[in-house]
């Protein structure tokens, strides 16, 4: 896949609160926690929903207590699932269709997240075989999106994910072994697994971690400052309050935008491309 179609497709990924019917303010729970002062069920519209689907308090989340609200990212979900799926029938006009848009919504954020992990992975250069199994992946799943809710209900979702993650794993392997061949003094590549690791609130400042492995890793509140984190794979990884600031992330791999909005960083934070800066980064 070329830049400007991997572009193209991220676009398509990135969402669109104009065009969605309240999604994530609705179908979602909310629990008292450190991301929300309030309890809410979920298929339970936020208090804060105005009857625009636009939130009453957008401009003061953090202030509010809703730190939660400006970590989530439906990853185009939301606009998907009104515009597409319900064809722009709402909630609000139409009271029988929101049980069913509120299951769907969520299982579509998960398909948006594979196509998300598809379409980067299809940027790395690759053997044609991963290459080919990627495109087929990429297209099922893009076909999956646009089926009737109803189908959509049935997916068992774990067993739609094995084979991606599967190709993911192998990918992750291929890019960052290419990466570590290249370093001047390299070590051996079981030191760069660190998946699923326990490595909260730790002092990583100013380390070097370049093709670390950190799959499933646990890196709540850890110390990142400055730490060279290019061709790390940080799929699925807990970034919650690690301190980015300064951190060089350039290359990382399989990063989301959720996982950004919930660590720290500052302008220093070098990010891929395709992610964004988050606006309650501090300066
Ligand atoms: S506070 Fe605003 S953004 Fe958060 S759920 Fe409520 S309406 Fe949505």
């Amino acid at each position: 896949m070329n830049h400007e179609t991997a572009q193209n497709s991220r676009k398509r990924l990135t969402a669109d609160c104009s065009k969605c019917f309240g999604l994530c303010c609705t179908a979602l729970n909310m629990i008292v926690s450190s991301d929300f002062p309030i309890n809410k069920a979920a298929g339970t519209p936020c208090d804060h929903l105005q009857s625009n689907y636009a939130c009453r308090i957008h401009r003061n989340l953090r202030e509010k207590g809703f730190k939660g609200c400006t970590v989530y990212d439906c990853l185009g979900a939301g606009q998907f699932v009104s515009q597409i799926t319900f064809k722009g029938q709402n909630w609000r006009d139409h009271p029988k269709l929101g049980t069913i848009m509120f299951q769907v919504f969520p299982v579509m954020e998960q398909i948006h997240e594979m196509i998300a992990y598809t379409v980067e992975a299809l940027s790395y250069d690759l053997p044609h075989a991963l290459t080919d199994k990627l495109s087929s992946q990429l297209k099922k799943l893009r076909d999956i999106t646009k089926c009737e809710a109803e189908y959509l209900l049935s997916l068992d979702l774990v067993k739609l994910r094995a084979p991606l993650n599967e190709l993911l794993t192998k990918i992750s392997a291929s890019v960052r072994a290419n990466y570590i061949e290249k370093l001047p003094t390299p070590k051996s590549y079981e030191e760069y697994d660190h998946g699923g690791s326990d490595w909260i609130g730790k002092q990583l400042s100013g380390k070097d971690l370049r093709a670390f492995h950190f799959r499933g890793a646990y890196l709540i509140a850890a110390d990142l400052r400055r730490a060279d984190l290019r061709a790390v794979d940080f799929i699925g990884a807990d970034l919650r309050d690690a301190d980015l600031s300064g951190a060089n992330l350039m290359t990382s791999m399989f990063l989301t935008q959720m996982q950004i909005n919930s660590a720290k960083g500052n302008v220093k934070t070098i990010l891929p491309f395709y992610i964004q800066r988050p606006l309650h980064w501090s300066h």
